[in-house]
């Protein structure tokens, strides 16, 4: 059986092709992919290469849909179920995950299980994956573009709980893209106060006006650092989240956060390179820098339900919905900041 999937051939190279439909595994199952959201992560490896040469491959891990098919020795779900597949996958036994970070394993077999894939008609699910968690029942009256935005939620969801943004904060996010907007939402649904966003990108800035921010900074044309001191009577932020793949963020970062606040490094910046800080400003200052990646199972679950509460204006985020025929349109609207968020059906 053939499907339709995005392979990358390499960096900017992805062509919709047909492939062959993966085979379900006896004790796993086979899910018709709805909804497919593209990830800023996504992009950053369509763009580039990612996978040093090992080519074709399929992307994608913001994945909901159908079970289409159920192994003979599958039990817990059954076919037309409709499922969310978060993509990490822990043990739930090294040392890290019984502390309650799972987004901390240690154990590097159960990586592989992490999906991606996504950018197809059809995915394989394997029994391990099943077993160990991460899968979770999408309700009924539930629309699969609001379902697969709990995936970005999620890391979104985990840092502003790991660092405590909370009533009566005053947070700087540089980088106003999707991720920016999830984070400014967030942030006053738990109490901030006053958000202020940075970004290059004007037509970013005047959409995430609509996400809870008070203040937008276009730091084109206005020193970044002068204007969150403005904001704030010279005293900085309470907290700073470099959002952008930039080194220069991180620079700016500590330079707008007050004495004794915190700086969280939540955006993955090009491998190997390496950001210049100044060291005597975080001695002196009692700066706090934490970095963020990912979320624990438990996160990810409280995420997911956010994602699919009336809580969380989620479809106000799907500013773009393509055929995954479209998928190099999203990734230039998402690059331009045309959207905020682009979901790929991969059945229109
Ligand atoms: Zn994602
Ligand atoms: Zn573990």
């Amino acid at each position: 059986m053939k499907m339709k999937a995005a392979l990358m051939y390499g960096p900017n190279d992805i062509r919709v092709e047909e492939t062959d439909k993966p085979i379900c595994p006896s004790d796993g199952l086979i899910l018709k992919i709805m909804s497919v959201g593209l990830c800023g992560s996504d992009i950053r490896n369509l763009t580039t290469d990612s996978r040093k040469g090992n080519y074709p491959f399929i992307y994608g891990h913001e994945i909901v849909g159908y079970v289409d098919e159920v192994g003979k020795d599958e039990t817990k779900y059954k076919v037309g179920d409709k499922l969310f597949l978060f993509p990490g996958t822990y043990c739930m036994e090294c040392d890290e995950c019984i502390s309650g970070h799972s987004e901390n394993c240690s154990n590097e077999e159960v990586a592989h299980l992490a999906g991606t894939g996504g950018f197809a008609q059809y995915i394989a699910v394997s029994g391990e994956k099943i077993r160990k968690g991460g899968i979770y029942i999408i309700p009924d009256d539930v629309s699969f573009d609001a379902a697969s935005l709990g995936e970005p939620l999620t890391s979104v969801f985990a840092c502003l709980e790991n660092v405590k943004v909370e009533y009566p904060d005053t947070l700087v996010i540089i980088g106003a893209g999707p991720i920016g907007c999830f984070m400014a939402q967030l942030a006053k649904i738990r109490g901030a106060q006053k958000v202020i966003m940075i970004d290059i990108n004007e037509k970013r800035l005047k959409m995430a006006l609509e996400f809870g921010v008070d203040i937008i900074v276009d730091s084109s044309k206005e020193d970044p650092i002068e204007a969150v001191k403005k904001y704030t009577n010279n005293k900085g932020a309470d907290k700073v989240i470099s959002a952008t793949p930039v080194n220069a963020t991180q620079t700016q970062s500590i330079h707008m956060v007050r004495k004794g606040g915190l700086v969280v490094f939540f955006g993955g910046v090009p491998k190997g390179s390496m950001t210049e800080l100044d060291c005597n400003l975080i001695h002196y200052n009692n700066i706090w820098i934490k970095g963020h990646f990912g979320a624990s199972y438990s996160q990810s679950k409280r995420a997911f339900q956010l994602a699919i509460s009336p809580s969380f204006p989620t479809e106000k985020f799907v500013t773009h919905v393509l055929p995954l025929d479209k998928i190099n349109e999203g990734i230039q609207l998402t690059r331009t900041g045309e959207a905020i968020k682009v979901v790929l059906h991969p059945w229109d």
